[in-house]
């Protein structure tokens, strides 16, 4: 049993001799066999295959590397966005303005007016607002330039006053350097008439708008200012405008100037004024107002006692804590209870 079984042991051991023998050979063979050149050519393959994904890889970490530079780049240009947007919101907002100031331009001139066509020129921006003028006092001088006009600004120039002059066309005719340092000294000029002949100007709206073209152009030429505010001759209630007065109202109104009456009259005209009733009469008023328009007269012949009565208003009004003020189209208009935007 044992031979048996070790016959059949020693018949085993060459049989896997030869086995081994054969894997030997069939190793050594591979190297040069078809199998081989399959392989080596799938492997080149593969390597071809994957070189191009390492290098995008490698691309790939590098782009990764210079993140914070794109991301500064993407953070800057989200800023400059940011203020372009802020621009473009800027210039809507301008554009807005602008066309509602155009709009107000066009209602200026939008009206149903017969007399619209005439004296175009006439026209002017009117008052975007009105000013607080509380415990303001705003002289004005009317029918000049004329022989006190020149004594009238050396007061207001000692004591630092701006005042409103409003003045006729006939008047200016040879004192025109007169009218020029008005304006230089910083004083309002305003438009009163250029005749100052009631008759004719309140005869009809054409009447009206000629003389006061007359004036205006008269003024511009000298001085260069387009006056836009301006004084009836009388005042806008009168016994010559009660036929025309209202139409010649709205039409001035319609082309953007303003008027102005006075809430304290001097009565420095009257034939038996004396300094001390004009100084009453204008303290005693101005103080029964939040702001005063003083009715005065630099021309239209001698005004010596308006001249002496100017600086003891000035000096009382000032001690009581008065200021002074020069008129423009954003005072609100002080008209005469009858007259003006309340006229029926
Ligand atoms: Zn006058």
């Amino acid at each position: 049993m044992i031979d048996h079984v070790n016959t059949g042991l020693h018949r085993q051991v060459p049989q896997v001799k030869g086995q081994i023998k054969l894997r030997r050979s069939s190793q050594i063979s591979y190297l040069g066999s078809v199998r081989f050149f399959k392989h080596l050519i799938v492997g080149v393959i593969l390597v071809m295959l994957v070189l191009p994904w390492m290098a995008m890889a490698g691309v790939y970490s590098r782009a990764k590397s210079a993140d914070p530079d794109i991301t500064g780049q993407l953070g800057e240009l989200a800023r400059q966005q940011e203020a372009l947007l802020q621009e473009l919101e800027d210039y809507k907002s301008e554009n807005r303005l602008l066309l509602q100031e155009l709009d107000k331009a066009r209602a200026l001139y939008d009206f149903d007016s017969p007399y619209s066509q005439l004296y175009p020129e006439l026209r002017v921006s009117g008052p975007q607002e009105y000013i607080d003028s509380k415990k303001v006092i705003y002289l004005t001088f009317d029918d000049g330039p004329g022989v006190n006009t020149r004594a009238v600004l050396k007061i207001l120039d000692k004591y630092n006053i701006k005042a409103t002059f409003f003045v006729v066309g006939y008047a200016i005719e040879g004192r025109e350097e007169l009218l020029r340092q008005i304006v230089e000294e910083g004083h309002t000029i305003g438009i009163h008439s250029y005749s100052h002949v009631y008759k004719e100007i309140y005869s009809s709206v054409e009447e009206f708008l000629d003389d006061f073209a007359k004036v205006s152009n008269k003024i511009e030429e000298v001085t260069g200012i387009k006056a836009d505010i301006f004084r009836f001759p009388g005042g806008s209630v009168n016994s010559f405008n009660e036929g025309w007065g209202n139409t010649i109202i709205s039409e001035m109104l319609s082309r953007g100037y303003r008027y102005y009456d006075w809430n304290v009259g001097s009565s420095d005209v009257a034939a038996d004024a004396t300094a001390g009733s004009i100084y009453n009469a204008v303290i005693n008023q101005a103080r029964s107002h939040s702001y005063s328009v003083v009715l005065l007269h630099d021309g239209g012949g001698s005004k010596a006692r308006t001249v002496e009565a100017l600086p003891l208003i000035i000096e009382k009004l000032l001690s009581e804590g008065y200021s002074f003020d020069k008129m423009t189209n954003q005072v609100k208009p002080t008209v005469f209870a009858t007259g003006g935007y309340s006229r029926g």
